[in-house]
């Protein structure tokens, strides 16, 4: 399994690393190596976030932080496909791909 946070779009809330069974994402500040896994170029942290993300969670008061993080799919290999992320994630920017190249991605409610 292949799993990728598109970085401008995920506002550091920690929902997905709340919910996976299997230690699949590491909360990185910032200011650190965001981009140390191995997401697409596009799905790169450049220092500038979605602006359409940011404007509906910038202020939230959901009990988390936001902005001073990004979520680093970290161990993908470990995914078991469980979806509990792909429905957590507000950003909606996580994407898995399996073994049969089926594209998962994430839709928040
Ligand atoms: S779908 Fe994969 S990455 Fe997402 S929570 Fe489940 S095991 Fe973790
Ligand atoms: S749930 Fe989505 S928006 Fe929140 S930290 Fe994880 S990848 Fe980022």
């Amino acid at each position: 399994m292949q799993v990728y946070v598109d970085k401008p779009k995920c506002t550091g809330c920690d929902h997905c690393k709340d919910v996976c069974p299997v230690a699949v994402f590491e909360m990185i500040p910032i200011t650190g190596d965001v981009n140390r896994d191995t997401a697409p170029e596009e799905m790169h942290w450049k220092g500038v976030n979605d602006p359409v993300v940011h404007e509906k969670f910038a202020n939230a008061q959901d009990g988390h932080t936001h902005y001073t993080q990004k979520s680093v799919a970290v161990n993908g290999s470990a995914c078991i496909l469980c979806q509990a992320c792909l429905i957590e994630c507000e950003g909606e920017c996580i994407t898995i791909i399996d073994d049969n190249a089926v594209k998962y991605q994430s839709i928040y409610k």
